[in-house]
């Protein structure tokens, strides 16, 4: 059996020393542009952490900078609508398939007669937020964000630059919005969803709050730094289904052939990893892949997740 850590060790610190060394002088890729605060982002920057269910955690480079959590929110809006309707209506209502299709194609929607497939592409996401019972905007955005509290374990707040950058350019997502409704999958105003979808996107986390709320996932819903529980135990494991199967986009699947774990990326250049009941790993660093997947965050994982042996399949890895 090969051994894996269980907290944070001096092996656990090299092989993040060792991974910031290997990378960080990494070039390829480039911040995502189509919003446009994304693209201003220093391209340099580039943060890895680890935490254990324990709650121990290392950290090493740009951990406390703060970045849009973008596509990384869908994980913890799903959280809460799978402890409010439960797995079966978001199953039947959403669904847990690749799309084999770009985050936010329309194709997509429309092969499927306006099913979004799953709640990590644009529609989904939309979908899942229409799916939370609220009657005004505010009500909506309040349960989205003392969920995401619980599982930062503190106060996060909206950089209000990248909403800004991002309600001036969401034509496509708005146009999203209005075609789940012509197909009944928009489950309450387009305009308003599309909204508070584009307010979780521009929400600012760094590095370390991220690992946190990884860790909780690890944890079984349970904050290991609070002790408070963020989601129903029975829902984690939809949401690491989700994250197997569409975490990182189109490139998901070879994602989970290097790394072997639950994950998810956001155009904002962070990226999550999740070892149930053993820890989290998550990293920072904003050129992308073409698919929109941090670069330097990808090659983070898969050092950590080979070198501790934390692949779901490290029997054989
Ligand atoms: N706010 C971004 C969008 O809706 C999030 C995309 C992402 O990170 O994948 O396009």
């Amino acid at each position: 059996m090969k051994q894996r850590p269980t907290t944070v060790d001096t092996t656990v610190k090299q092989a993040l020393d060792q991974a910031l060394q290997r990378f960080a002088s990494n070039q390829h890729g480039k911040n995502a542009s189509y919003i446009p605060y994304l693209a201003s982002v220093p391209s340099h920057l580039f943060g890895i952490s680890i935490m254990f269910c324990d709650g121990t955690h290392a950290e090493v480079g740009d951990t406390e900078y703060a970045f849009a959590i973008e596509s990384i929110s869908k994980v913890f809006t799903l959280a809460h609508v799978l402890d409010e309707v439960g797995p079966e209506a978001l199953r039947s209502k959403i669904g847990c398939d690749p799309t084999g299709e770009p985050f936010n194609s329309v194709i997509a929607l429309e092969l499927h007669k306006g099913r979004p497939l799953n709640p990590f592409v644009n529609a989904g996401a939309m979908a899942t937020v229409s799916l939370l019972e609220a009657d005004t905007a505010q009500a909506r955005w309040d349960q989205i964000q003392t969920t995401y509290n619980l599982f930062a374990g503190r106060g996060l707040t909206v950089n209000d630059e990248v909403y800004q950058s991002e309600a001036k350019t969401n034509q496509h997502n708005r146009g999203i919005a209005w075609l789940l409704q012509s197909y009944g999958y928009m489950h309450a105003d387009p305009m308003e969803v599309c909204a508070v979808y584009t307010r979780q996107c521009s929400v600012a986390i760094t590095c370390h709050d991220l690992v946190i709320m990884g860790a909780t996932l690890a944890n079984g819903g349970v904050n290991p730094i609070t002790g408070k529980r963020a989601v129903q135990a029975r829902n984690v494991a939809p949401i690491l289904s989700e994250m197997t199967l569409n975490g990182l986009y189109d490139t998901t699947g070879d994602w989970y052939y290097k790394v072997g774990l639950p994950g998810k990326s956001g155009v904002g250049g962070g990226i999550l990893a999740v070892v149930p009941g053993v820890c989290a790993i998550a990293a920072f660093g904003p050129p992308l892949d073409v698919a929109g997947n941090s670069v330097r965050g990808q090659l983070a994982a898969e050092y950590l997740s080979r070198t501790l042996n934390l692949s779901l399949l490290h029997e054989f890895a």
